[in-house]
């Protein structure tokens, strides 16, 4: 568990800018750009009473893309979902329709109140959130994983960020499968190399939140919740440092619950927030 009364003050010293996206940057899907994704959000830092000095918030000047897996509505629009699109020298399809839970509820959904409420705390902070979808919608899809893996480089539209963060869920339907599991870059050569070191200490930063707050790692993939992977377009298209987390199974009955209870939600939104700050205090 991060030590909130120093967490602060780490980043304050390190003059941390945060930019979160979520929703309009890779992942293992989601496509299309009808949604207009890429939305921004900024705040500063808080007015000060008069004649005090101001207090730099501890994630002021940070920008975070914030990458909520899928759109709600891919489903409807198979042909666009079906594109194929580079995904770091390679093709694959421009996104996925995503998982859900035996009762029906969606990754998309998920991935977007988790990001939404990770979005509002790092706002908190003084961070400048980008969220690549601009919201969770049965009539919107994409965008696909190669716009949504740009979202935040350098050169792109929109702000340059200190970090992306890809947002998902699983669906693996194995007895007992459960857990949460990061994935982070692997070394693509001309795609991966510059950013690989950088992600693998984000990947331990969101690993390290998720189980100081009580969320198992994951029962079936990985090595002590972290997994390596070169095929993901989201992650190999990215220019900043990234990582994607498939915070829970949903076809995880326990994992289920969690998921779909605001209180558990708010929890997977606390620890990212937690281990983003984390990773930009050093
Ligand atoms: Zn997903």
């Amino acid at each position: 568990m991060f030590v909130r009364s120093r967490f602060p003050r780490r980043l304050a010293a390190a003059g941390v800018v945060v930019a979160l996206s979520a929703g309009c940057s890779g992942g293992s899907g989601d496509g299309g750009s009808r949604d207009g994704c890429c939305a921004t959000s900024s705040t500063s830092g808080s007015p000060t009473a008069r004649g005090s000095v101001p207090e730099k918030l501890p994630l002021a000047g940070k920008v975070i893309v914030l990458d909520p897996g899928h759109q709600l509505g891919n489903r409807h629009f198979p042909l666009e979902i079906r594109r194929p699109v580079d995904a770091g020298g390679f093709k694959k399809q421009c996104n996925t329709t995503g998982a859900a839970t035996n009762g029906g509820y969606p990754e998309a959904t998920f991935t977007w109140q988790v990001a939404v409420a990770t979005r509002n705390s790092l706002r908190e902070l003084g961070a400048r959130v980008v969220l690549t979808r601009s919201g969770n919608s049965d009539d919107l899809w994409g965008p696909c994983i190669d716009e949504r893996g740009r979202v935040g480089n350098p050169g792109e539209r929109g702000p340059a960020a200190d970090l992306r963060l890809s947002i998902h869920a699983d669906g693996v339907k194995v007895a007992g499968a459960r857990g949460f599991h990061v994935i982070r870059p692997g070394v693509l050569e001309g795609w991966t190399d510059d950013i690989a070191k950088a992600s693998r200490r984000l990947a331990v930063a969101v690993r390290d939140a998720l189980v100081g707050a009580g969320f198992p790692a994951s029962s079936y993939r990985g090595t002590d919740g972290i997994d390596v992977r070169t095929d993901l377009g989201t992650l190999n298209h990215s220019d900043v440092p990234t990582v994607m987390v498939e915070l829970a199974n949903l076809r995880s009955p326990a994992d289920a619950r969690v998921a779909e209870s605001a209180k558990g939600r708010r929890q997977y939104a606390k620890a990212l927030a937690e281990a983003i700050g984390s990773y930009l205090a050093r």
